[in-house]
């Protein structure tokens, strides 16, 4: 226990908490907050633990995930997907992500989803944090009532009180129900309507059997772009990216693969199937595959305007967290991008246990506002778009410190960031832009894995 919270020991107080969601976030507070002796439910839709972990073969009627009235699959995981974080980085910190030995466990650094989805299951049971989940639960509406209690209405979707709604009331609500569902769609494309060919965004791509002997067209070139276009290259006739990027001297014929071709955004597509990019170029395809990324989605917040979503950006949320008028009832874990997402929820975690308990305490709400603005001011002066609002890291070097994860450790009196957490995150950044196509199973920097198992002993003895 931090000398921090034993100063303030006197004035913890138990709340009665709701998590929405059971995947990493979710997990990770429910644990945090039960450790500080709140009140914790985990309502989670799904059947099982693990939320973008548990892969699903299905994938949405609306193959662009646009159309409100979907069948919602929440998992964008492809067959083939490994991590793109090396294990001992991705992991939580007292509850390492190291290879089990046990049969049927893949103990490759950069492992399959798989193992990562066996990981939160076997954190789950070590922290016995199953008996917390309601599952096939979806919460479908969250708002403040004038008790300053919170009130939850959630409906049973499985199970033999199928379609059976509850309201509760709860002294707080921690939102961690994920941002990689909702796909954003590239912004519309000259000529879309009339081309006849398919499309689909990266959260429906599963396998690439469907894409063989077509000239597919991804759009982007996000790491799932990157996997896909790898999964597909040998089916596929051929595999077209398009970026942003003004690099010309990327563009052109890949140097690995023979169908691979690299080039500026569509311009247009056309009514006899032909694309073409604004470089000129154009090639008669057959899919169009969006690799453009999510957008956040809270359809069940009703806080009368407080937090919205407005071009990708929640707002306002204090470091991603407490919306300041509404903190410390309401909470979102989970929101920042280009992170360690599993390292930043448990700091998130518990820094928000340790708020509901009363040992630390938030600005007031004109100086996390104050804060807020700031914050906006100095994106705007950087020519950041509003919609990386909750880019924490650039991907590409320099690459920047652990501030905002050092911060929110330094409020609940941990450890900042190991020295090899952070070597290991940026080592593997660096070696995915110099050699792409290797970077998970080649690298140099045994000395920080031998630091960060050094540190791991602690918790595997
Ligand atoms: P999720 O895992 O999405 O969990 C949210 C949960 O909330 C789900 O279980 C969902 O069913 C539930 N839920 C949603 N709405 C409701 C509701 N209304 N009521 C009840 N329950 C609800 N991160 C890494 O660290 N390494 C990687 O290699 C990596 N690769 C990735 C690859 C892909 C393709 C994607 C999409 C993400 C990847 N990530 C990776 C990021 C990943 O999202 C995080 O690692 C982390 O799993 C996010 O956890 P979460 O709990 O915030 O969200």
């Amino acid at each position: 226990m931090s000398m921090k919270k034993r100063l303030h020991q006197s004035a913890i107080t138990s709340k009665k908490v709701c998590v929405i969601g059971g995947g990493a976030s979710g997990l990770v507070a429910a644990r945090e907050l039960r450790k500080e002796g709140h009140e914790v439910v985990v309502y989670e839709r799904g059947s099982h633990l693990g939320g973008v972990w548990v892969y699903s073969s299905d994938y949405e009627s609306d193959s662009l995930g646009v159309d409100p009235t979907r069948q919602i699959v929440h998992s964008s995981l492809y067959a083939s997907l490994r991590t793109n974080v090396a294990r001992e980085a991705m992991g939580f910190t007292d509850f390492p992500f190291v290879p089990t030995g046990k049969p049927g466990r893949d103990s490759r650094r950069f492992p399959a989803h798989q193992e990562v989805l066996r990981y939160l299951e076997d954190f789950a049971n070590k922290f016995e944090l199953n008996e917390l989940i309601r599952y096939q639960t979806e919460v479908t509406h969250v708002s403040l009532e004038e008790n300053r209690k919170w009130l939850v209405k959630h409906t049973r979707i499985g199970g033999g009180d199928k379609g059976s709604k509850v309201d509760e009331t709860f002294d707080a609500v921690v939102v961690c129900n994920g941002h990689f569902t909702e796909p954003r769609i590239a912004d519309k494309i000259p000529g879309i309507d009339l081309w006849p060919g398919k499309q689909i965004h990266s959260h429906n791509y599963r396998t690439p059997e469907p894409y063989q002997h077509k000239v597919v067209v991804l759009i982007g070139l996000s790491s799932s772009s990157f996997d896909i276009s790898r999964d597909i290259a040998g089916l596929a006739k051929e595999v077209h990216i398009t970026t942003r990027s003004e690099d010309v001297r990327r563009f052109g014929k890949h140097p690995v693969y023979d169908n691979m071709w690299l080039h500026p955004m569509v311009e247009r597509a056309h009514e006899d199937g032909r694309v073409s990019f604004q470089d000129g170029t154009e090639v008669l395809a057959d899919v169009i595959l969006h690799c453009t990324g999510y957008k956040y989605h809270f359809p069940f917040i009703h806080t009368n305007g407080v937090v919205n979503v407005d071009d990708n950006r929640v707002g306002p949320l204090y470091k991603h967290v407490f919306p300041p008028t509404l903190a410390p009832g309401l909470s979102f874990v989970g929101v920042p991008s280009f992170v360690l997402a599993f390292f930043v929820a448990e700091l998130q975690s518990k820094w928000i246990a340790g708020v509901l308990s009363g040992w630390i305490s938030l600005p007031s709400k004109e100086k996390m506002m104050e804060d807020i603005e700031v914050f906006y001011s100095g994106l705007e002066a950087k020519g950041v778009p509003k919609h990386y609002t909750h880019k924490i890291h650039d991907f590409k070097p320099p690459f920047g410190p652990f501030e905002y994860e050092d911060w929110l450790a330094m409020q609940s009196g941990c450890s900042p960031a190991e020295e090899w957490r952070k070597g290991i995150s940026f080592g593997t950044l660096a070696r995915f832009l110099r050699l792409p196509e290797t970077y998970r199973d080649v690298w140099e920097d045994e000395d920080l894995i031998v630091q960060a198992y050094d540190d791991f002993m602690q918790y595997l003895s």
